[in-house]
């Protein structure tokens, strides 16, 4: 089997990415939370074409996670990312410890205010705020030219650019498509959470989406509508409960009326002990 390079040092990677650099080497950082699966390995594929250094790192990242969510119980198989990595021929593994990025007395976050408010901002306080915080530390760290987001965390996405925007952030933003299971559902490292039975349940995210799309298809445009036609598709399975379906600008995140252009259709239920999101731009293509 390859070997995979690995450093969990800071002051190390910093020295790895001043060496590439100045050897001339374009680095693109693949940022992951592990476990890894057929959408991570999209994002390191992308990632392989848009430079000559892939660096991907792994870190489940306590900030993100509010004290009642799942951070403890975040499935975790580093032995197996470092398998699935090596086949990729990514150059480096990235995995530092929680104390080597918060150290004692740590203190400083970003808050990207407008963009990170609904949808998940709203359900997960503070959330967003991780995430920026991270994604900034992780660029900081790495010394990236580019780096890889996936789709299916839509709000990520545009917080990392709103964050890369205001803060003059030399790093592209690179946006893959959501990767999913043959049948439509979107990979997750959280659907290890769900029994076979919630699994058949949790098909209703995508069926909820298509409905809305099928909709818009139609001729309709009224926000509501086709909300309600959303709310009613979860409605009808009873192993999920909603937590949010909401029609917003796809860069602004701000709620749409009517569906005159691109829109985002951005839905997030719990089927079991799973959190699941998913999203779609309705009439268009996203930014
Ligand atoms: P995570 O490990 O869940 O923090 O995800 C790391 C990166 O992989 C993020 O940019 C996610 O948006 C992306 N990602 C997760 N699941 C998928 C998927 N099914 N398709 C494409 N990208 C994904």
């Amino acid at each position: 089997m390859a070997a995979l390079p690995n450093i969990s040092n800071i002051r190390e990677m910093q020295a790895w990415s001043d060496h590439a650099r100045r050897e001339g080497k374009r680095i693109v950082l693949v940022p992951t939370m592990g476990f890894l699966h057929e959408g991570h390995l999209s994002l390191v594929r992308q990632g392989r074409q848009k430079g000559d250094r892939l660096v991907v790192s792994i870190f489940a990242n306590p900030a993100q996670f509010a004290p009642t969510e799942d951070f403890d119980n975040y499935p975790r198989d580093l032995e197996r990312d470092i398998r699935l990595l090596a086949e990729e021929r990514v150059d480096l593994l990235f995995n530092p410890t929680a104390e080597e990025i918060y150290p004692a007395g740590y203190q400083t976050y970003v808050d990207v205010d407008q963009v990170s408010q609904p949808l998940c901002g709203a359900h997960r306080p503070g959330h967003f705020r991780g995430v920026a915080t991270v994604v900034l530390k992780l660029f900081n760290i790495v010394r990236p030219h580019a780096a890889v987001f996936g789709l299916k965390d839509y709000q990520q996405l545009q917080v990392i650019r709103r964050m890369t925007e205001d803060l003059n952030v030399d790093v592209e933003i690179v946006a893959c498509p959501t990767v999913r299971e043959p049948d439509g559902l979107a990979m997750s490292s959280r659907n290890r959470y769900l029994t076979p039975v919630e699994r058949d349940a949790a098909l209703c995210l995508q069926s909820a989406l298509g409905k809305a799309e099928a909709l818009v298809v139609g001729g309709e445009t009224a926000a509501q509508r086709i909300r309600e036609a959303v709310v009613e598709e979860i409605s009808r399975q009873p192993l999920a409960r909603l937590e949010y379906a909401d029609l917003r600008d796809p860069r602004e995140l701000c709620p749409v009326e009517e569906v005159k252009g691109p829109t985002l259709l951005a839905l997030c239920a719990w089927v079991g002990k799973a959190r699941l999101i998913d999203n779609r731009i309705l009439a268009g293509e996203g930014p």
